[in-house]
């Protein structure tokens, strides 16, 4: 299943068309995806404030997710998880967003805060959220997994959220993530099948936290994919959204073109022999992961990372 990821709206892979993005958000909207996901964050409220726009009149055909902890700020700083901050983010979510209740209320990266404040203060207060029925869903999302298995596997949460954890470079979720949300019976969603934008042919961001090790392979397997007369981000589509246990896979799109070309990958299974070319040449680079958040809350064997908490989701 196709999920929107809105990150692009606010600008976070480069300046984008707005109109564009609108009609991408109109065109997915007509061509079956239901879910969306965005963050005062991304584009620091820009691309909250885009998806409202393109929403207006739309609004209940689609699940609309959102986020609150994460803001503005030089990378390591812009984190509020107090309820305060939640309560009130919640309200101008809202406004952004032009509804008057939002489907899924996620904590945005809690490996930022301490796993204390997490289960103590901020889930109460979503919680409550819930019960006064402003949002009906609540989710966490962020990077480690172990920690993202201990809150959700502990708390009342609905749903969960990984990123660059289920993809042709890294599928450790499956593993770590995955048997605690069947037991719990809770929604694994799966973010950023193009490891955010390393399997594609235009490359990763400045601001990508991966390794140097894992950017190269990205770069080699999109040149061998090309050499092929293949594509690279056509493959990582075909492959992550085959992984039919998630709730839902989000790739992050702001083009009416990536909208219908990658609904269109839910549909193919993807090429045996590329498909094995590219894991041999990603072999050294596989299930690498990297530093995130306070050092208490990393996985095991996080690689260091100059951008490690620079990044933009
Ligand atoms: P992604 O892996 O989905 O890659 C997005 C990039 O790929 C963008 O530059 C997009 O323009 C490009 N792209 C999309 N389709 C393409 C195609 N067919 N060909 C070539 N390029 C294509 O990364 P993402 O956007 O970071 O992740 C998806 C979404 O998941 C985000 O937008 C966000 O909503 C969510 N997310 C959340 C968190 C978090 O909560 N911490 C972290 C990461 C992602």
């Amino acid at each position: 299943m196709v999920g929107f990821g809105a990150s692009p709206l606010g600008d976070e892979f480069g300046p984008i068309d707005g109109a564009e993005g609108e009609r991408a958000v109109h065109a997915a909207i007509d061509l079956g995806i239901n879910y969306f996901d965005v963050a005062p964050y991304y584009g620091r409220t820009l691309a909250e404030t885009r998806l409202g726009q393109a929403l207006e009149n739309k609004r209940q055909a689609i699940i609309l997710a959102t986020k609150a902890g994460r803001y503005d700020g030089e990378p390591g700083s812009g984190f509020d998880f107090s309820a305060q901050r939640i309560i009130a983010s919640v309200e101008e979510s809202l406004k952004r967003l032009r509804t008057d209740y939002i489907d899924v209320f996620q904590v945005h990266d809690i490996e930022f805060a301490s796993q204390q404040q997490i289960m103590e203060e901020t889930l109460p207060a979503m919680f409550k959220l819930r019960e006064q029925g402003k949002v009906r869903f609540i989710g966490i999302t962020g990077y480690p997994l172990h920690l993202l298995k201990a809150v959700a596997g502990s708390t009342a949460v609905d749903m969960v959220m990984t990123y660059c954890h289920y993809n042709l470079l890294n599928t450790t979720a499956d593993k770590v993530l995955m048997p605690m949300a069947r037991e719990r019976g809770i929604g694994l969603v799966n973010a950023a099948p193009l490891h955010m934008g390393v399997l594609t042919e235009r490359g990763a961001p400045p601001w990508h936290p991966a390794p140097e090790e894992v950017l190269g392979a990205g770069r080699q397997a999109a040149a061998w994919c090309r050499e092929q007369g293949g594509n690279i981000a056509d493959l990582a589509l075909q492959f992550a959204f085959s992984y039919k246990q998630v709730a839902t896979t989000l790739v992050g799109m702001s083009k009416v073109e990536h909208v219908r070309r990658n609904i269109q990958m839910a549909e193919v299974k993807p090429d045996p022999e590329l498909f094995r070319g590219v894991l041999k040449i990603i072999k050294p680079a596989a299930d690498i992961h990297w530093v995130v958040g306070r050092p208490e809350n990393n996985d095991p064997g996080s690689a260091p990372s100059p951008n490690s908490v620079g990044d933009k989701n």
